[in-house]
């Protein structure tokens, strides 16, 4: 019997498991399906730690405090375990006047957020030009302290100082289902007196199986990096996003910790959150179209706007010029012959309400003896350590966690 079982060793469960650990005596398990922690989005994205600039403080927040009081604490731990941290910088960029009026808007919201004036400033596209020699635009937001990580790496981090606390990790270990008081491993019960779901992609899964989230839907979109033989910019370029409804979909220039530089993410329809090759399995897509035609997100992939995106996704998973040729109007030097060998993969999960509405923030749920953390999508890994702090004092809150003890001996306080 454990006092709380953490389902998922994704950089959310193992920030969570460090902080109930670092706050309290409790025994804390961390059970995850794979053999070893961050095998999915945690060690499958961009690897940018993100300076909120870009997140409406009305609808997104609580991710974008979360994103800038994280930074310092990232920073720290990357130093201590020798993890790469390069502050290589962004420039959203963008290509027409239309689109300066987005630079705009963002660069309120970054003061909104709190975000220091240096650290998103207005640039012509002439001061660009001089820095970035590689880059035409009309103009851009400059994120000079943006700095590219290896979040695999921080989570491994996290996990060897919540071990220090006590917390055990269980690799191989998949949850089949949640109900009060236990959960079902491998077909044998295992008593906690609280779940904590951090299950990624498939935490939708996780909450149904104690009976929650009824009406909602996950849907997958891999992202996909083509690596560059050629620098054409040595910071992160951005384009303005396309359409604000969507605005996880376009491309970025991306600097890579340990040097290299990619193209990436598009973002393509999938079956599942681990369909890293094709469309997913038989199965597991026609399950998922059932499931999407009966629930709230029908009347979202039906529009002609899902459909017209869908294709096009599709077009540039399949064709390197479509997808690199996306950077073309803010990097003219870009030629697909520079892409000869794809990166790594990864899946974002965003999840439908029941209305149909594509979620701005993650969605909690809590049940008899369980707490679901659901669309916990990008920035997550920027913004886990701060929001895994706060998550754990909601459900302290809540009842759920006995009160907080007298700080024990760990890194972030
Ligand atoms: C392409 C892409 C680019 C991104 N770029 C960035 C970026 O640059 N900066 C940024 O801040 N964020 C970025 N993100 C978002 C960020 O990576 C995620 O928000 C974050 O990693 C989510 O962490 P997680 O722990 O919730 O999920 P995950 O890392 O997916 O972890 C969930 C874990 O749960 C396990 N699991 C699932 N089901 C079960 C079960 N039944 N039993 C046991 N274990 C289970 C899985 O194996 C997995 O290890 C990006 C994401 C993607 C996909």
């Amino acid at each position: 019997m454990y006092d709380v079982v953490v389902v998922g060793g994704g950089v959310l469960g193992a920030c969570v498991s460090y902080w109930i650990s670092a706050t309290s005596e409790a025994s804390v398990c961390v059970m995850e399906k794979e053999a070893g922690p961050a095998r999915h989005a945690s060690g499958r994205n961009t690897g940018v730690v993100h300076t909120p600039f870009y997140m409406d403080p009305g609808s997104r927040g609580k991710m974008a405090r979360a994103s800038l009081e994280s930074r310092p604490m990232w920073r720290d731990l990357a130093e201590r375990h020798g993890v790469p941290w390069l502050e290589a910088g962004l420039y959203e960029a963008a290509a027409t006047e239309a689109q300066h009026a987005v630079l705009e808007r963002h660069a309120r919201w970054a003061a909104r957020n709190g975000v220091d004036p240096g650290d998103a400033v207005l640039l012509d596209g002439r001061d660009v030009a001089r820095a970035e020699p590689g880059i035409r635009c009309h103009s851009a937001l400059h994120a000079p302290r943006e700095a590219c990580t290896d979040y695999a790496a921080l989570t491994r981090a996290v996990r060897t100082e919540a071990e220090k606390l006590g917390v055990r990790f269980a690799p191989g270990s998949r949850v089949d289902r949640v109900r009060e008081g236990a959960v079902t491993r491998g077909g044998r019960e295992v008593g906690a007196r609280l779940v904590i779901n951090c299950a990624g992609g498939s935490s939708l899964q996780v909450a149904r199986s104690a009976g929650l989230a009824d009406g909602y839907t996950a849907l997958h979109f891999r992202g996909e990096y083509w690596i560059s033989s050629v620098r054409l910019a040595g910071s992160c370029v951005y384009s303005v996003p396309t359409d604000p409804r969507f605005p996880f979909l376009d491309p970025h220039w991306i600097c890579r910790a340990g040097g290299g530089v990619e193209v990436g993410p598009n973002a393509v329809p999938v079956a599942g959150p681990e369909a890293y090759e094709g469309i997913g399995g038989p199965a597991e897509a026609a399950e998922k179209l059932a499931e999407v035609l009966s629930g709230g997100a029908r009347r979202l992939v039906t529009s002609p706007a899902f459909v017209e995106l869908a294709s096009r996704e599709w077009l540039s998973s399949v064709s390197k010029s479509a997808m690199v040729s996306r950077l073309a109007g803010i990097l003219p030097g870009i030629r697909p012959g520079m892409f000869r060998e794809r990166g790594t993969a990864g899946i974002r999960s965003p999840v439908v309400d029941p209305a149909g509405r594509m979620l701005d923030e993650a969605l909690e749920l809590a049940g008899p003896g369980s707490y679901h953390v659901l669309n916990y999508n990008s920035p997550g890994a920027t913004g886990a350590p701060a929001y895994a702090r706060d998550l754990v004092g909601r459900i302290r809150g809540a009842g759920l966690l006995p009160p907080a003890g007298p700080p024990r001996h760990a890194v972030w306080r």
